[in-house]
């Protein structure tokens, strides 16, 4: 187990807190262990205090920078990349005030796009970007190909999704429906269709992306795929 130090890769800020985001419900749902329970709750609930990123989306950032081997915070890097067009597929964190900065910056939200048919130009992105999203869609090796659609030749698709190390992947149909968000608020848009495990990398390679990198940011509560086209 790693345990990041240091600043926010987002703001640069250096105070942090933590508080608990799972719930019991959820916890059974998903059939967690104490040490998946703690490490999620670390993703999801510990941030940043000035900008309010969690990890996960802080690791999306540090994944993001360093890709372009950038090593300064993503607020210098968006001042500083205004040639980069870049495709956000439904808020990624708290990261869409900083990344539409950039002068090509696009956000697109379900349920105006779905992302199993995007309504984007195909070959349009240098890069796609989506934070915890790809559980929540039916077919999620459909959405990253329509990810892979959209980008350039060489273009990445970066992004997060709550991976449980020690398993597979497996798809909640048939299974009671699960739900992310807040205990006792069903939203139809947090149901959970997928959990994905160890072998999330094929799902990026089965929808067609050359090749799929694991970037850690703190292993294993906060794991980036970076997928290249
Ligand atoms: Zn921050």
């Amino acid at each position: 187990m790693q345990k990041f130090s240091g600043s926010c890769p987002v703001c640069g800020c250096l105070e942090f807190s933590e508080r608990a985001v799972l719930w019991p419900e959820l916890i059974s749902a998903w059939q967690l262990s104490e040490v998946e329970v703690s490490y999620i709750n670390r993703q999801q609930g510990f941030h940043c205090k000035q900008c309010f990123n969690n990890l996960r989306a802080m690791g999306l950032a540090a994944a993001i920078v360093r890709n372009y081997q950038f090593n300064e915070t993503l607020v210098r890097f968006c001042e500083l990349h205004h040639e980069l067009k870049v495709l956000e597929i439904n808020a990624a964190g708290n990261l869409t005030s900083f990344l539409s900065k950039l002068p090509l910056h696009r956000l697109v939200e379900y349920p105006q796009f779905d992302m199993l048919n995007l309504n984007v130009e195909s070959n349009s992105f240098d890069l796609v970007v989506h934070s915890d999203t790809l559980e929540h869609v039916p077919y999620p090796e459909r959405a990253l190909s329509e990810c892979h659609r959209v980008l350039r030749s060489r273009g990445r698709c970066i992004f997060t999704v709550p991976i449980v190390i020690e398993r597979m992947t497996r798809s909640r149909v048939g299974l009671a429906p699960s739900y992310h968000g807040q205990a006792g608020v069903p939203a139809k848009d947090q149901l959970v269709h997928t959990e994905f495990g160890a072998d999330t990398w094929q799902t990026v390679l089965n929808a067609g992306f050359s090749s799929c990198e694991i970037f850690s940011f703190e292993y294993p509560a906060a794991l980036v795929m970076i997928a290249i086209k």
